[in-house]
């Protein structure tokens, strides 16, 4: 019965069977599981056996999340941030000597990883331009064992023709790994287009009120084992009370989306044509060079994008950022409300570059009135301009 999306993030998830008078399932805490009986405590096939393998609540978010991605997610794994579900992905298909290709455009602390622990387990990483497509085949070796995608890049917003990418890679054996944290499942499924695994930063549009933090990762059949097997390994757990958390946030997760979309592409747009803006990098717009391929694969855009501003000292920039009224000025996105961050191009790239000489913005486009935002930022361009003359 339960089809279509809206009506799956109402009903699922509700521990109905557990308990079926409440509308919410409880905060169930506990480490310890009884068993009646010893051939129950030796038994392999309980539903619950200990804490760290999961309560009703983590296991009513898990079977939300599960749909959400699709039927071709095998099984679905919380972690306690995003950042862990990216390297818990990472780690469970990569050994020694392996080769690693990883998207230029990456979220930065992925890419920390790989020059770090990547490096002294012996993985060998390639980063590679975020616009390659099947010209990838050229990068790919015997030993690639996956290529690891973030569409678009949640600094640079360049898209990626996952199909394209993924039938490359599966020619060789290797695995694609996807980070959704920009999209959700709701505006693209990365399952449904050849990933294997599929992580997000449940931190950013899931929990929604950014109040707590937690990753995902969405693995089908095919990668599943290796998905399991490291997360067990790696003892990793989450809370109950984030569990709920989440689970509240996407009740509203489809309506928080429509709006943060709305709003995001009312911000964008009025700033495409502000003098003050080089440009404004959200895929949703038509102006953005990969606007066809959001078109062809994705059902929305969510609400954070980037904006070039025209070259000029720091100070200006400073000046734009330091008299904000209604944006934030902080990390992290999908929260209810407006945030804006200074992106630092420096070391943002090493296989393409980034020649940009305007100040890189990213803004997160909360659930305020968008004319009050525009207001914002409309103040904040005149004192970067007023400095700007200044400066000259
Ligand atoms: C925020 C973010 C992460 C990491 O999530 P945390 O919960 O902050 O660890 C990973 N990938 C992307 C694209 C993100 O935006």
């Amino acid at each position: 019965m339960t089809t279509k999306v809206s009506t799956k993030l109402g009903h699922l998830g509700r521990c109905r069977d557990l308990q079926p008078s409440f509308v919410n399932p409880p905060v169930w805490r506990g480490s310890t599981v009884l068993f009646p009986s010893l051939r129950s405590l030796l038994s392999k096939d309980q539903d619950y056996n200990y804490g760290r393998h999961g309560t009703p609540t983590t296991r009513a978010l898990e079977s939300l999340l599960k749909e959400l991605d699709g039927p071709l997610a095998h099984g679905v794994h919380l972690t306690p941030s995003g950042l862990s579900a990216v390297t818990t992905a990472v780690l469970s298909v990569m050994r020694p000597n392996d080769h690693l290709l990883v998207v230029d455009s990456v979220y930065q602390p992925m890419r920390a990883f790989c020059d770090t622990v990547l490096a002294r387990m012996g993985v060998e990483v390639t980063y590679f331009d975020p616009r390659l497509s099947s010209g990838i085949r050229n990068l790919l070796r015997p030993q690639t064992k996956a290529v690891y995608l973030e569409t678009p890049g949640s600094q640079t917003f360049e898209m990626q023709d996952v199909q394209a990418i993924a039938e490359e890679a599966h020619r060789v054996g290797a695995f694609v790994i996807a980070d959704n944290t920009w999209a959700t499942p709701l505006f693209f499924r990365p399952l449904e287009h050849g990933v294997d695994i599929a992580i997000q930063a449940a931190t950013k549009y899931i929990v929604g009120h950014s109040d707590a933090l937690m990753g995902v990762i969405a693995a089908n059949s095919r990668a599943w084992t290796a998905v399991h097997d490291m997360h067990s390994a790696l003892g990793l757990s989450v809370s109950p009370d984030d569990a709920y958390l989440a689970l509240r946030g996407l009740r509203t997760l489809e309506l928080r989306l429509k709006q943060h979309e709305r709003n995001a592409l009312t911000v964008a747009d009025w700033l495409e044509k502000q003098p003050a803006v080089a440009q404004v990098l959200h895929p949703g717009l038509p102006s953005h060079p990969d606007h066809a391929l959001w078109r062809r694969d994705f059902s929305g855009s969510s609400g954070v994008f980037g904006v070039v501003l025209r070259p000029s000292p720091f100070p200006c920039a400073e000046a734009l950022f330091d008299g904000l009224q209604l944006f934030g000025m902080g990390f992290s996105f999908g929260g209810y409300e407006s945030l804006a961050t200074y992106v630092t191009t420096e070391g943002l790239r090493t296989a393409t570059p980034w020649s940009d000489k305007g100040h890189l913005i990213r803004l997160q486009i909360g659930l305020e009135d968008p004319e009050d935002l525009i207001a914002d930022l409309s103040a904040g361009l005149e004192r970067f301009e007023a400095a700007r003359e200044c400066a000259a």
